[in-house]
């Protein structure tokens, strides 16, 4: 369906979007602009304008009065859902421009991004669904007199925060299903990566999603996001991000006006490795655990807990396989590991592998800078000898970079996953049921994969344990955190309020 663009090249110059409000594309006219530069090429490849909070305000307005007005959740299901239908087949017909700057920006590999795109196309149709079947309860065993409800309504608006590291993909794994649930909303996508979140909003406009259902603010983060995350008129914010912001959020929402918060913050992930497991599966889903979206990923399986008796093998294993990645230019179709997206994250990065290496961790490969000339591209970095008090072994790095802590028995695995601050995801590894089962029980995370990792759809909610979040987002249970719940009491028949 997806036409290429080959062979595929970086663009002349580059390409200047506009902010999006109220089924608009609103210029930048004098407002300031901020340009990207390809994380891989290191070329100016989009400028995108620094929105105000008088923007912002703007952009409010316009979804609460689609929001008040009904023009959204006044439809009913099914039209809501035939919009999202009608909208996932845009995305398909424009996958490759999607995927095309989601590279440019974030520096991911383009074979990956055509990837995420269809996965992102598939949230819309399940959404469609979910739209349609969204439903509250009732009691009818509360005797002669008395008939209970309980319906589901649309919070209202919704303010949406979306990181760098997935731009298109972490968006569409909310904004369908908030739309399902007849909620209008604003978006702030990274500044960075802005150009597919903006390119969505056109996409809905025309799938025939009314105007001011989905408004799109670009800028900062600490000026345009913090006003978001303050706004007296955002009824739920959504925010994807590090601990430190979801934790401004959380304080912001108390300041304002105690706004409902989604939170999806970061992860120690663990891959739990058994000696009977399938070893070279486990390997391979290991390396692709660490290394896939050059690290820079919530849920990557970033500390490797290994049995002791195979965990000198296993190491070599994954070493070979990590060896094998192709690494470096994102254009190139047969690239699977890009660049590091932003210089701040690049100089993250290698502060760890410097200071895994000062506190005495053994560096078994990697955590090299790849030198072509321009880009940022860090080889994947694989540390032995690592103590559970060390930096990399509790700090989510967000690059490149896993930890081997060996166990003995299964207890002693278990305690090792559960000791971090967080709880988003985690991967088993073993032939045995029992042993499979008992960890995917006692292990304290959102997300669980056994024999596999980071493998997802629409159906299936993501959201954290602990500091990893509150909430989840997408699956049936996605589309319901956008609601709230109302009880109604129905009177049958005549009644005294006083008893007389
Ligand atoms: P941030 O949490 O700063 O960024 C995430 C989003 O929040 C971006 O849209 C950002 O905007 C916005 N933001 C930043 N500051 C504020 C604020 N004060 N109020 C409202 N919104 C704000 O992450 P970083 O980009 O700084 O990355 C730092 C670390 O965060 C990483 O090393 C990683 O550990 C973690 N992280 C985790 C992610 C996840 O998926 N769980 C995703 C990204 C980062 P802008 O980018 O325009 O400043």
């Amino acid at each position: 369906m997806t036409q290429a663009l080959t062979p595929l090249s970086l663009p002349p110059v580059p390409r200047e979007f506009g902010f999006f409000v109220d089924g608009k594309v609103v210029p930048a006219g004098t407002r300031d602009l901020s340009e990207r530069r390809s994380p891989a090429h290191d070329v100016p490849v989009t400028r995108i304008p620094k929105c105000t909070t008088a923007d912002l305000d703007t952009a409010v307005a316009a979804a609460r009065r689609a929001f008040e007005d009904r023009r959204w959740s006044g439809l009913g299901g099914a039209a809501r859902g035939a919009v999202l239908l009608r909208a996932a087949a845009l995305i398909r017909a424009r996958a490759e421009e999607i995927a095309y700057f989601e590279t440019l920006e974030n520096g991911k590999p383009i074979a990956q991004a055509r990837g995420e795109v269809m996965g992102c196309a598939d949230m819309f149709d399940y959404a469609s669904g979910l739209a349609r079947s969204l439903h509250g309860d009732s009691f009818n065993n509360l005797g002669d007199g008395l008939f209970g409800l309980v319906t589901r309504e649309p919070v209202g608006v919704v303010g949406l925060i979306t990181p760098w590291n997935f731009p298109f993909l972490i968006l569409c794994e909310r904004v369908p299903y908030i739309l399902a649930s007849g909620c209008t909303l604003v978006v702030k996508p990274s500044e960075v990566t802005s150009a597919t979140t903006l390119l969505l909003a056109e996409i809905l406009t025309e799938a025939g999603l009314p105007d001011g259902c989905m408004n799109v603010v670009t800028g900062s983060g600490s000026s345009i996001g913090q006003a978001l995350i303050e706004h007296m008129d955002v009824d739920m914010l959504s925010f994807t991000g590090s601990t430190a912001v979801g934790r401004r959020c959380v304080e912001a929402a108390g300041r304002s006006n105690f706004k409902k918060l989604g939170l999806e913050l970061g992860g120690k992930n663990p891959q739990i490795v058994f000696a009977d497991a399938d070893l070279d599966d486990a390997a391979d889903g290991v390396a692709f655990g660490i290394a896939f979206n050059a690290g820079q990923c919530c849920v990557s399986g970033s500390r490797l807990i290994v049995e002791r008796s195979v965990a000198e093998a296993f190491a070599q294993r994954v070493q070979a396989k990590l060896a094998r990645l192709r690494i470096g230019d994102p254009l190139d179709e047969a690239t699977q590991v890009g660049a590091i997206t932003t210089a701040a994250q690049h100089d993250i990065i290698l502060g760890y592998i410097q200071s895994g290496q000062e506190e005495g961790a053994r560096l078994l490969c990697g955590g090299e800078v790849l030198d072509t000339g321009e880009g940022r591209f860090i080889t994947p970095a694989v540390f032995t000898d690592v103590t559970r008090e060390m930096a990399i072994a509790r700090d989510e790095v967000f690059g490149p970079v896993l930890v081997i802590l060996p166990f003995d028995t299964l207890d002693e695995a278990i305690e090792i996953a559960n000791d971090t601050v967080y709880g988003l995801a985690a991967s088993v590894w073993s032939k045995n049921i029992d042993t499979a089962l008992t960890v995917t029980r006692r292990v304290r995370a959102g997300r669980f994969w056994v024999n596999t990792t980071l493998a997802g759809g629409p159906e299936l909610p993501l959201g954290g344990f602990r500091q990893s979040g509150w909430g989840r987002e997408a699956g049936v249970y996605g589309v319901e955190e956008y609601t709230q719940i109302k009880s109604v009491h129905v009177e049958i028949g005549k009644r005294t309020h006083w008893g007389e």
